[in-house]
């Protein structure tokens, strides 16, 4: 693919979406390792009427279409999930799809052949092979599956699988979602205010780190775009393909911020996820209608209360202000990690995010 035509993005997950009126739109979100792709392209939405179906959950081509929109294939042939923690449960549409015709690593042996991991349904075996090949049983003190074992299984055997995840033209994106797991300091959800701040969102992307990625376990790593293991070439040059790829589109795709993972003082999830974060996808695609007023911060357009659907969620005012609050000192705390990265790029760096840093230091100043 050439450059010129559009780009790639891995770790970045394509969903399909129709709502109660049967109107069709096209998502893609870059999330980094363990923050929830497999999850949303696979999402049950708890709000009556919609409809999600998986194009990908991992890797996205986007080039722009005659119509002067963006638009996006999924690349792969399979899902590589992981395996702990995945249940009928937690993940149907996974478990689903790694039904049969499957390969598992680092997962647990069980006498009759099959596998296990922790988490998954039913009760433990009571012996079993571990992943590192010893004699496990469930009072051991041991886990029988390495905490990123993994299942890689045909995308074809996946229950939501939209009929068109093969068609090469790809499907039009009516929003870009970026997002990692933060504890603190990143809101709900917020839309950026055009596409080079869209960048900008996305060029600073943080992450905490768990069992998955490098180093200390909690601790804040700047991922952009979620692409830190794979861009290939500087940075500062692919941010620059960003923001000049955003030019050439006459209908560039809305670019917003979410964060699934915010904890309130008890260390608890804030926000419900999973199937609930198509009530989150349901502001986001009123938005691009045009449809959602929402409310001014200095990070850009976040939803009021009142936006967001609630319909059987028991969601107080209390805890969206905990989940959207923008707090001072953890933003004091941000804006200098963000600088240090930007001190990291050097001389390749997009003066247009410069300029975009130097409002967000002054909007919070
Ligand atoms: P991926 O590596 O980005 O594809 O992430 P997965 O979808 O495999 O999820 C990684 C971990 O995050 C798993 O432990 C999930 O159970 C958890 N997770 C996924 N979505 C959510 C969510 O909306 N809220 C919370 N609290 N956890 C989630
Ligand atoms: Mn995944």
């Amino acid at each position: 693919q050439a450059r010129d035509e559009g780009w790639m993005a891995e770790h970045m997950l394509i969903l399909k979406l129709t709502n109660p009126e049967g109107k069709v739109k096209y998502v893609t979100g870059a999330f980094p390792s363990a923050c929830g792709k497999t999850n949303l392209a696979m999402l049950i939405p708890t709000i009556p009427g919609w409809k999600v179906e998986t194009i990908g959950d991992d890797i996205s081509w986007m080039k722009f279409g005659k119509d002067g929109r963006l638009y996006a294939i999924n690349p792969e042939n399979g899902f590589f999930g992981v395996a702990p923690g995945t249940s009928m449960k937690s993940n149907k549409n996974a478990m689903l799809s790694c039904a049969k015709e499957t390969i598992f690593t680092n997962c647990a042996l069980r006498p009759n052949g099959d596998i296990w991991w922790e988490g998954m349904d039913g009760p433990a075996p009571a012996h079993a092979i571990d992943w590192q090949g010893n004699d496990w049983t469930p009072d051991c003190g041991r886990k029988c599956a390495h905490p990123n074992a993994r299942f890689t299984a045909p995308a074809s055997q996946c229950p939501t699988i939209d009929p068109e995840w093969q068609n090469p033209e790809g499907v039009s994106l009516s929003a870009i979602l970026f997002g990692g797991r933060r504890a603190t300091t990143m809101p709900l959800v917020f839309q950026s205010r055009d596409w080079t701040h869209g960048v900008y969102v996305g060029a600073t992307m943080g992450s905490e780190m768990t069992a998955a990625a490098f180093g200390n376990i909690g601790q804040v790593r700047r991922d952009p775009m979620a692409m830190l293991p794979f861009i290939g070439y500087h940075v500062g040059d692919y941010w620059q393909h960003w923001l000049d790829m955003g030019k050439t589109v006459a209908n560039p795709p809305l670019i917003f911020n979410v964060n699934w993972f915010r904890k309130d003082k008890d260390g608890n999830f804030i926000w419900p996820g999973y199937g609930d974060n198509m009530r989150v996808l349901d502001w986001i695609l009123r938005r691009a209608k045009g449809k959602a007023e929402g409310q001014k911060t200095v990070l850009g357009v976040s939803p009021t209360y009142a936006e967001l659907d609630k319909t059987g969620l028991d969601y107080s005012e209390e805890q969206f202000n905990a989940n959207m609050a923008l707090n001072p000192s953890e933003w004091q705390a941000e804006l200098e990690s963000q600088t240090e990265l930007f001190d990291k790029v050097g001389k390749k760096l997009p003066v247009e995010l410069e300029e975009q840093r130097q409002l967000l230091i002054k909007s919070f100043s």
